[in-house]
Order: C-alpha cells, then sequence, then structure tokens
C-alpha cells in the first residue's frame, strides 16, 4: 500500500510554522508498513489544492491530507476534496449534531460559517472528532481494475490529527493493509569515540542486509546506528531487530554508551553517579559547553557538577605556563583545579579540564585543524589526552566536548574495573 501526505496551509508553506504535521504522519505510516512515496505542502487556495489531490490520487492508494478544516474562508479542503473527486458537499448530520452539542455547551449557537465544517463530500466516510468540532473524513474513490483509492482528511491542530489518527485512520489502513501489515522494531545504539568511516568498516556486511537495516547518522562528534527490524508481527520484528543490534554492540564495544534518545552527558553524568563522584570542570575551548550540558542535564538541582565550575582556564594562568596549548599546560590547569577543589568535604572529586586552541581564525574547517588537550584527574592519577580538534566554532566545541567526555568516560570505566577493551 502506497501512500502520500499533503499538508496544506500559506503558513506552512512559508516556512512561518514548521510542518510537524508531516514528519509526524510519515512516521506513523512507517510504523504501519504503508510506503510513503511523497510529501506536498500547498497554500490555502482552493484549485492548487484540488490540482494537487487529484495528481496524488492518480499514483497513490492513500492520500492524507492535513488542514484547512476549520471555520473560515481560507479553510478549502473540503471544497477541494469535493472537487478533486467530482463530489458536491452535502451536510452529514450526525457531525452537525456533534457541534450543536459542542456549541450548546459554550452557551453558542452553531453560525453559518461552522455550518460549513459538517458539509462532507457526497459519500465520505466521516472521521469523529472528539476533541475539535470539526471532523475528518475519508472518500473512496473508484479506480479501474484495482481497489479504490483513498482520500482522508484530518484537521491541521497537530492534537486534533494526531487523535484522529491514530483513533481512525490507523484502524482502517491496518485493516486495509490486512496480512501487508507489518511491524516494526527499531534500537538505536548511541557511539562516540569512533568515526563514522571506521564504525562502517566493522559493520559493512551488516549495513548491506534488507531486513533489519543498518544505518548510521553522523552528528556532533558521535554516531548512532540504528537498526530497524520489519516483520509480520511484533514479537518477530523485535528479536531479528536484537539479533542484529547485539551484533553491532559486541563489534563497536565501550564506543556504544547509551541507546534510545539517551544523551551523552546524561550516560556519564550516571557513571559518575554510580560510583558516587563529583565533577569539577574546567573548559576553556569548549567555552561553557559542557558544564551548560550538564546544568541542563540536571536542572542545575544536582550536586554532581561542582557549583563553582570555573569558566576560564586563563582565569588560573597566572603563575603557570604562558601557553596553556599544550600537554603541560593542560596538566597544570588540571593539577589547579585538584588544588582548588581539594576543599571540598567528603566527596570524590573528579577533575576534567579541557584546553586547547580556540583560534577563531580557524575558520569553517577550523575543528580538524587545531588541537584540544584533555586532562583527567581520578584518585591519584592525572592522564592528559591530546585531540586533533580544536577552535571556538559550534562544531569544534562540539566535538572536543564530546571528545573530552570520552576521556573521562574511559577513565571511570577503567578504575571500575569495567575496563574497556579494544576500542
Ligand atoms: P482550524 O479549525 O484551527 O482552522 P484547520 O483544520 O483548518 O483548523 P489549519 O487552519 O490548517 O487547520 O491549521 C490550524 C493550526 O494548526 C495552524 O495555525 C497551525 O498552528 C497548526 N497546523 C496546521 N497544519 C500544521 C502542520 N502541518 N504542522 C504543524 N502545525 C500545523
Ligand atoms: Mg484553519
Amino acid at each position: 500500500m502506497n501512500a502520500e501526505l499533503i499538508t496544506t496551509g500559506t503558513e506552512i508553506l512559508l516556512g512561518e510554522i514548521v510542518d510537524t504535521n508531516a514528519a509526524w504522519m510519515a512516521r506513523r505510516l512507517k510504523e504501519l508498513g504503508v510506503n510513503l512515496y511523497y510529501k506536498t505542502t500547498v497554500g490555502d487556495n482552493l484549485d492548487r489544492i484540488a490540482a494537487v489531490m487529484r495528481q496524488a490520487l492518480g499514483r497513490s492508494d492513500v492520500v492524507l491530507v492535513s488542514g484547512g478544516l476549520g471555520p473560515t474562508v481560507d479553510d478549502v479542503t473540503r471544497d477541494a476534496a469535493a472537487l478533486a473527486t467530482d463530489r458536491q458537499l452535502v451536510l452529514h448530520q450526525g457531525s452537525l449534531e456533534h457541534m450543536e452539542t459542542i456549541f450548546a455547551r459554550w452557551g453558542r449557537s452553531v453560525q453559518d460559517n461552522n455550518r460549513r465544517q459538517a458539509f462532507l463530500p457526497d459519500g465520505a466516510i466521516p472521521i469523529y472528532n472528539p476533541v475539535g468540532t470539526a471532523p475528518g473524513f475519508a472518500v473512496e474513490v473508484a479506480r479501474n481494475g484495482t481497489h479504490p483509492a483513498l482520500l482522508i482528511c484530518l484537521p491541521g491542530v497537530p492534537r486534533e490529527m494526531m487523535h484522529l489518527m491514530q483513533n481512525s485512520v490507523e484502524p482502517m489502513l491496518a485493516e486495509r493493509l490486512g496480512a501487508d501489515r507489518v511491524y516494526l522494531s527499531t534500537r538505536t545504539l548511541r557511539t562516540v569515540g569512533l568515526g563514522e568511516s571506521v564504525i562502517d568498516q566493522r559493520i559493512d556486511d551488516l549495513m548491506h542486509l534488507s531486513n533489519p537495516t543498518v544505518g548510521l547518522a553522523a552528528h556532533f562528534g558521535q554516531v548512532d546506528v540504528r537498526v530497524t527490524g520489519r516483520a509480520g508481527s511484533p514479537a518477530n520484528a523485535q528479536s531479528m531487530t536484537d539479533e542484529v543490534a547485539d551484533e553491532v554492540r559486541r563489534r563497536l564495544g565501550f564506543a556504544v554508551y547509551g541507546e534510545g534518545d539517551q544523551l551523552f552527558e546524561a550516560a556519564v553524568a550516571g557513571l559518575l553517579r554510580e560510583r558516587g563522584f563529583t565533577l569539577a570542570l574546567l573548559e576553556s575551548n569548549t567555552g561553557g559547553e559542557l558544564a551548560e550540558r550538564f546544568h541542563s542535564l540536571l536542572n542545575g538541582q544536582d550536586p554532581l557538577v561542582w557549583d563553582k565550575v570555573i569558566r576560564s582556564a586563563f582565569e588560573l594562568a597566572d603563575g603557570g605556563p604562558d601557553e596553556i596549548v599544550s600537554q603541560a599546560g593542560a596538566r597544570w590547569v588540571a593539577e589547579q583545579v585538584r588544588l582548588a577543589v581539594a576543599s571540598v568535604p567528603d566527596s570524590d572529586v573528579v577533575t576534567l579540564a579541557v584546553c586547547g586552541t580556540s583560534d577563531s581564525a580557524a575558520g569553517p574547517y577550523g575543528a580538524y585543524r587545531g588541537e584540544t588537550f584533555v586532562a583527567v584527574g581520578l584518585g591519584d592519577a592525572l592522564t592528559v589526552k591530546r585531540i586533533d580538534v580544536g577552535g571556538v566554532d559550534e562544531l569544534a566545541r562540539r566535538w572536543s566536548g564530546n571528545g573530552a567526555l570520552n576521556e573521562l568516560r574511559l577513565r571511570l570505566m577503567t578504575a571500575s574495573g569495567s575496563a574497556p577493551g579494544t576500542p
């Protein structure tokens, strides 16, 4: 079963509102096993909406439309659907009564413009809308030699659209799909510390599978590996997915820090908490980005991050090496942080110092030109590592920040005996 989406609304067309409906509907269709081939956005214009509907009905089994079912003059989806399917609009008594009940509750009577909302293309199947006034509807359009196409129109208000989708449209589509209905199961493994190309090499054979599919998504210093299996039952989809996802985990080892939508800083915070550590953090070239990530994660309420986060290494530079852009410089800075936090009573403090080039002239590829030094102080040991990324732009900060967090994470894992094997 092939579907396509039409979202209507001039404000969506012109980018004043982000088309979240289309993204949401697309995900739901995918989960049902409906193939989605086209997505169109069209402004509030009767002829253009009708033309897009006609075109869609000529090539898709199911056409899903969102928006334009309201009472105002620019809500023309009903008229367009009637035009595109060569039908008259006729009053749907049940929908009018639903509207009258709602309006009576507000102490009002149904005006003409609202009455319009109870008119549906002749023969349409109304889709009851308990969370709004206007019903959605579905029109079956006969086709030669095959089962009818389906034009489904839903309100644009996301809450209403979602409700109708989940409670009426999806069951309707599932029934039509019959034995073709598929169930999806997805696991997203989140990794840091390995480049996309290294991951690609290690799981190359798995990435060529057609079911489950294995895909990579790289963003800002981390790579997600998404495994999606499709099967005729939820249990089969899940076991297929698990088999491959577990194999990916095995091959990527400790580079996998978590799954699903877990943030990297959340995984690191979890390790710190588990081991009862307080984090003392000093950032120079990451410009406070790590501190902010931890703070937003913890809502500023967790004592995990030492409150007196020192944001600038330069504040400490008095009496230290002139250049902190060096291994020795990072070590010195980390030692200063350790001295500074030694006064915190009753806590195991782990220090993380991130220093490096902050050359703003590095330009768009600056991320690959500079360098960052990460010092981790844990117990008596202080280790310093160089990362080949520096610079102050957002990307560079993200890369060095994640690199630094990863150093911290690996040190915590080693210290607790859950030592990583091969990276
Ligand atoms: P109403 O009765 O409110 O007029 P409607 O069915 O006519 O509902 P629209 O007028 O198209 O729907 O949209 C109403 C509101 O819903 C928009 O102003 C917008 O805030 C939101 N909306 C509509 N379409 C989308 C979309 N595709 N993505 C996200 N939000 C949307
Ligand atoms: Mg409207």
